[in-house]
């Protein structure tokens, strides 16, 4: 896929406020500091399009942004952030459920990991409640250029198998690196199949 537009729409903070239309979404989420910004810029081609960590963990907004004005990149708050006080990660989680559970027009959600690190538990966790809930996910992983290539599959090799010991079939997953445009065109393309069986 080609991306010939991308606009910011909007910023809100519930479910509710989320534009009124049918085109499709395809969301973002993953531990702050992931990587999330750097990858929505990289792919719609725009440095400045999300904003990358200033405020690490500080943003409890669903970014939506036009693409081609036909589908929707919805930036998910990041979890995980340490510093947060309980009032703001139970906001964070209301807000993040709510949309993952009631936006119709959510098509696919890309859970995004770091590639260079362990399985987490708290990646794990959300991906188990993904499955729970019956949500159509794929797995990112990020920062692809910061590994040698032989630990890079190693990494990713025992990240496919620990999830193996909760799913019988694997979601798909992609390998990606904003500093070299790694996966680019795979998760591209990847949208554009789903676009086209709507
Ligand atoms: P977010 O909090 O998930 O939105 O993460 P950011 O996109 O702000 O990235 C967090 C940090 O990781 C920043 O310092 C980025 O420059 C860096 N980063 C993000 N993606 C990559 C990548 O693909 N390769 C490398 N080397 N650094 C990255």
């Amino acid at each position: 896929m080609e991306i010939k537009s991308a606009e910011f729409t909007i910023s809100n903070s519930s479910v509710e406020k989320c534009p009124d239309t049918q085109a499709p979404e395809y969301a973002f989420i993953g531990r702050s500091n992931v990587g999330k910004s750097s990858l929505i810029n990289m792919l719609t081609n725009n440095k400045k399009l999300a904003k990358t960590s200033a405020t690490p963990g500080k943003t409890l907004l669903i970014n939506h942004f036009l693409i081609n004005q036909e589908w929707y990149l919805v930036d998910l708050p990041g979890y995980g952030y340490a510093k947060r006080s309980k009032k703001e990660q139970d906001k964070l989680q209301h807000i993040i459920s709510s949309y993952i559970l009631r936006r119709e027009q959510m098509t696919n959600l890309f859970v995004l990991i770091d590639s260079r690190h362990e399985p987490q538990k708290i990646d794990l966790e959300f991906i188990e409640w993904l499955g729970e809930n019956g949500i159509p996910f794929s797995i990112v992983f990020t920062k692809a250029d910061k590994s040698k290539t032989s630990k890079l599959k190693t990494n990713i090799f025992s990240y496919l198998k620990k999830l193996k010991e909760q799913w019988e079939e694997l979601p798909p997953h992609f390998i990606t690196s904003s500093e070299d445009r790694t996966g680019r065109t795979e998760l591209l393309d990847y949208i554009e199949h789903i676009n086209k069986s709507l």
